[in-house]
């Protein structure tokens, strides 16, 4: 059915494992953060498009009550397997001021995309703001500019699709997280 893959780098059942461990996690955080307040207001700030699948799979894992409210942000000149920069395509929520926001991406790689989004919800004054990526590359500790609080799988510097992420807009489909062979990405 996918041809184009070269190589499971992340199992279904392994993701299933590990989103529930985060979830947990998650549960405990928040459930800790917001003790004491009367009407907590909890949101999660997904980035589209590749965070839909693991954010389907996380909220069902979240028995608490929350809204959520996306933002669509892309990587251009669109395609291309590296971000040369970043786009929000939408406004962004507002009203986050005293809001417990987990801002759910699908990776971490150069950090530019959340440092971007986490600032401009900074600005709105948050109660917490905290970030959950289902994946995050390998890189030395210089070069990372920005962390994640949750962080699914940690993966060596290889262009994945599956689980959300795509190629040119393909392959968000795919189960697991996957490397494609070269010839697909030509
Ligand atoms: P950053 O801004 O952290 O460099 O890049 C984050 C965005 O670039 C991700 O949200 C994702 O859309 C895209 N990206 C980074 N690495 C990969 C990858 O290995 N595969 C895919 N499909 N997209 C990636
Ligand atoms: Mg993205």
């Amino acid at each position: 059915m996918f041809p184009d893959v070269d190589r499971v780098l992340i199992h279904r059942d392994e993701i299933a494992r590990r989103v529930d461990e985060l979830a947990a996690r998650i549960v405990t955080d928040l459930r800790a953060e917001t003790a004491g307040e009367e009407e907590p207001r909890i949101v999660l700030v997904p980035i589209l498009t590749g965070s839909i699948v693991f954010l389907a799979d996380l909220i069902r894992r979240l028995p608490l009550k929350f809204r959520i409210d996306v933002v669509a942000v892309s990587s251009y000149p669109g395609k291309s397997v590296e971000s040369k920069g970043v786009k929000i395509r939408s406004e962004l929520p507002t009203n986050l001021r005293g809001a417990h926001v987990l801002v759910v991406d699908d990776i971490l790689d150069s950090g530019q995309t959340l440092q971007i989004v986490r600032d401009l919800i900074r600005e709105q004054r948050p109660a917490s703001l905290r970030l959950c990526v289902a994946l995050e590359k390998q890189m030395p500790e210089e070069e990372r500019r920005i962390t994640a609080d949750y962080v699914g799988f940690s993966i060596p510097n290889l262009f994945v699709v599956g689980y959300g992420l795509d190629f040119n807009g393909f392959y968000r489909n795919h189960p697991d997280v996957v490397t494609l062979k070269r010839d697909a990405m030509q």
